[in-house]
């Protein structure tokens, strides 16, 4: 029997803004740092294989605009087609704490500055990019409204990690995670990418069960999939990497909500590629609607739901432990096979 939350087999992060906002809420993505470290080459570090010349996300036109004109635009737009009444500011693309804190002050002042249905505002940022005084200003803007950090760790392994090009190790994931919490109350959430070439079943139930294990409220799932310009076109050019089918994705997702806690919020079941003009593969990337229902229709047909097979004496806690003792040290980067590249 599938498990209902408004209908659909999982808890949406929809339903998590619902019962902390009264009200559903949209983000408005902007986009105000144009790098990261990855990209400036610091430490040795490479761009991410996967990651296009918008650092993933960013809408082409934004930089042009200025960050309340971005908001005030899209705002407008999403207002218009979803007569939506709140709205949280989404520091969405490249590495958004890779800035002077000065600088990262006056955006956060600046987006909340922006109205009273602007309710908070949401960070996406790496593992490895984040210091005391970072925490700090975090904490200050959550004492005043909803801040919210995601942090792109993409892996619990560290051979999908190399393969990705991330440049920072899993530990160093678990221990920012521990750090923000320990340091700060915002509302903490984690990128996964599913689709590597090391990927298999039992790593995406570990990985379920490790989430388990940490103090987030969200998940935001991501399908590997080929940009141009990228190392990953290369690879899939040269026949060295291959993107998962839908049907697998599929599984995946299931196998993974499966495990899941029911109260970890999830922001989307799949990635999304909005400029058909750079999609190399797979195509069922560019059909949003098309993925999403497919996974749903998957779901429903395996009667499969969030959690169905959790269970919170799971042996997660051993899983987490064992990880963090086998990780290499914060100091030991993990170097690439894709180094050529
Ligand atoms: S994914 Fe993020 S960290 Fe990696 S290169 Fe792109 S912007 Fe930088």
């Amino acid at each position: 029997m599938e498990k209902g939350w408004n209908g659909l087999p999982y808890y949406s992060i929809s339903d998590r803004y619902k019962s902390l906002f009264g009200a559903k809420v949209y983000k408005i993505p902007v986009a105000v740092v144009d790098d990261c470290p990855n990209r400036l080459g610091l430490k040795g570090m490479q761009t991410c294989s996967f990651c296009d010349v918008w650092g993933s996300a960013a809408r082409s036109e934004a930089f042009d605009l200025s960050l309340t004109d971005q908001i005030h635009k899209y705002r407008a737009h999403i207002k218009d087609k979803y007569k939506a009444s709140q709205f949280l500011v989404y520091f969405q693309a490249y590495t958004n704490s890779f800035a002077k804190i000065a600088d990262l002050e006056l955006n956060f002042k600046q987006s909340l500055d922006c109205g009273n249905d602007i309710v908070g505002f949401v960070v996406g940022t790496r593992p490895d990019c984040l210091s005391l005084a970072l925490f700090k200003l975090w904490q200050t803007y959550h004492e005043q409204k909803h801040v919210s950090v995601e942090l792109g760790i993409q892996s619990f392994f560290e051979d999908d990690l190399i393969f990705f090009r991330r440049g920072h190790t899993a530990e160093e994931s678990l221990r920012a995670i521990k750090k923000i919490k320990d340091l700060t109350t915002v509302d903490l959430g984690i990128h996964l990418i599913f689709g590597s070439p090391y990927e298999t079943d039992k790593r995406i139930k570990e990985s379920a069960l490790m989430c388990n294990d940490l103090p987030i409220t969200n998940v935001k799932l991501h399908n590997l999939h080929v940009l141009k310009n990228t190392a990953l076109e290369t690879l899939y050019n040269n026949g060295s990497f291959t993107p998962i089918s839908l049907e697998v994705y599929a599984q995946r997702v299931q196998i993974f909500l499966e495990h899941l806690r029911p109260d970890i919020a999830i922001h989307r079941l799949s990635a999304f590629s909005s400029r058909y003009d750079e999609l190399v593969a797979p195509q069922w990337t560019s059909n949003k609607m098309g993925t999403h229902q497919a996974i749903i229709d998957h779901l429903r047909r395996e009667t499969s739901f969030q959690s169905r097979f959790y269970s919170p004496k799971s042996e997660s806690e051993n899983i987490l432990q064992r990880q963090l003792a086998h990780q290499s040290s914060p100091s030991t980067r993990p170097t690439s096979s894709l180094n050529s590249l």
